[in-house]
């Protein structure tokens, strides 16, 4: 499983030898850990048109710039984007961030919508070009926008795997007076959280990394996970809940293992079932619909009728660039996935659960080092891993980190999102 090419291409001999081959050379990724939870400098904060201040010899380079683009209204200010970067691009720092922040594009202002729209192919282009383990993103944000969480997460070695994302941003969900006396951000005690598929694979990588972040977290997987669910949730102090998402009365158990109802609901059980339509048989079809997409909605759906999912709840699905860009052999699996994404924005969009603060989003990972990427022919497996902005393939902590940033309790400005974790696939791009 592991990539050996990465281990190789960090190597002197093997910076030489691909450098002269002109293969690729990822550049390893600064990912979080206790020993590196910031990245490595300073972040410059400009607005588009103002020059990055002069640099004294002996000054650290830039880890990340953020770029107000906000005003730009018009092509001829798109040239101000130009101006502020072009000089930075060459010295920020490896596995350094662009956060671009723009405006909505707006339906009524024909030439702000064309320069803001402009900003999503200059931030995916530069994604693309930039290298070194870089990352670039535009976050658009709606009036009234509460981006700190979401720069938070950009802006540290938590989104190391994330890279050439359009997230848009307004504030906070649900009603104002509410948040501390209904249970929302300001309210006491740790979280509840609720992660399907647990025993292994991403969904363990979730588990973990929510119980870092201070939730309290129930394990859900098969009956036939049992084992390794139970390792899961006594490592991450949790607790195991042996359930098949998928048996009529899974809602109603999962309702009854937290009495005081869930803040965070992460839907990360899946499946594949990989045949050309053509060989597909209708049970192949049905199982991937029904584990992937069926019972995300309909255990959601009996959640929120039952009031547990509590306010300022947040619900998390597992999308895939499947779903967006399509796959041979995964009709069914494709369908399911971008059947997600539909449910996510649909969900997001509802009065009921906005007002009570509920905000609902999916992240849609690529190429993820797992058991299920493990058995891929080799050949594939390569192309898998090479095929994006990055050069490699993301570790299930990428996802893990993309959903603590949108369960967190500060992340109420984010609802109605699919963001991608794929290093900037070229699929679906
Ligand atoms: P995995 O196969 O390693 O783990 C999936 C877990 O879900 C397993 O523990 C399994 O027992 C559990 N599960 C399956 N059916 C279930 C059911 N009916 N009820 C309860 N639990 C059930 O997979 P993974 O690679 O960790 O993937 C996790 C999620 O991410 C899936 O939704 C997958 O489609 C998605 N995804 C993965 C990748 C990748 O590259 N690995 C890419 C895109 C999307």
């Amino acid at each position: 499983m592991a990539d050996r090419y990465l281990g190789f291409t960090g190597t002197a001999p093997g910076r030489f030898l691909t450098r002269r081959l002109g293969l690729p050379q990822p550049t390893a990724l600064r990912r979080w850990s206790p020993e590196t939870p910031e990245l490595d400098g300073p972040v410059l904060r400009l607005t588009a048109g103002q020059a990055p201040p002069p640099a004294a010899p002996g000054d650290p380079a830039p880890a990340a710039v953020v770029l107000d683009a906000t005003g730009i209204a018009d092509p001829a200010g798109l040239r101000a984007v130009r101006e502020s970067l072009h000089p930075l691009v060459r010295t920020l720092a490896p596995c350094g961030r662009v956060v671009v922040l723009g405006a909505r594009p707006d339906a009524a202002d024909v030439h702000q919508a064309a320069a803001q729209q402009a900003l999503e192919g200059f931030v995916r282009s530069l994604g693309k070009e930039i290298g070194r383990g870089r990352t670039v993103q535009l976050v658009r944000l709606a009036p009234g926008a509460d981006a700190d969480s979401t720069l938070d997460f950009l802006l540290s070695p938590r989104s190391a795997y994330v890279s050439g994302q359009v997230i848009e941003v307004g504030p906070p969900v649900g009603r104002k007076d509410s948040a501390a006396a209904d249970g929302g951000p300001g309210a006491a005690g740790p979280r509840t959280a609720l992660v399907t598929g647990a025993a292994r694979g991403i969904g363990a990588e979730v588990a973990a990394t929510l119980a870092r972040d201070g939730a309290q977290v129930v394990c859900l997987d098969v009956p036939q996970a049992a084992d390794a669910l139970a390792a899961t949730a006594a490592r991450i102090g949790g607790t195991a809940l042996t359930v098949d998402i998928t048996a009529p009365d899974a809602a109603e158990r999962i309702a009854a293992a937290v009495p005081g109802g869930l803040d965070v609901l992460v839907h990360n059980a899946g499946i594949t079932r990989d045949r050309k339509l053509a060989n597909m048989s209708a049970e192949g079809w049905d199982t991937v619909i029904e584990v992937n997409l069926a019972s995300v909605l309909r255990v959601t759906d009996h959640l929120l009728k039952a009031g547990a999912v509590r306010p300022h709840g947040r619900i998390v699905g597992t999308a895939s660039i499947a779903g967006i860009a399509g796959n041979v052999g995964q009709t069914n699996y494709a369908a399911s996935k971008a059947g997600i994404i539909g449910f996510v924005r649909a969900l997001a969009a509802a009065p009921e659960v906005r007002e009570r603060g509920i905000t609902v989003n999916a992240v849609a990972p690529g190429f993820i080092e797992t058991q299920m990427t493990a058995a891929i022919p080799l050949f594939i497996r390569e192309a898998g891993r090479r095929m994006n902005s990055l050069g490699q393939g993301g570790r299930p902590q990428d996802v893990a980190e993309t959903v603590a940033w949108l369960a967190a309790a500060g992340s109420g400005g984010v609802t109605g999102q699919v963001v991608r974790v794929c290093g900037q696939s070229l699929l679906g791009a």
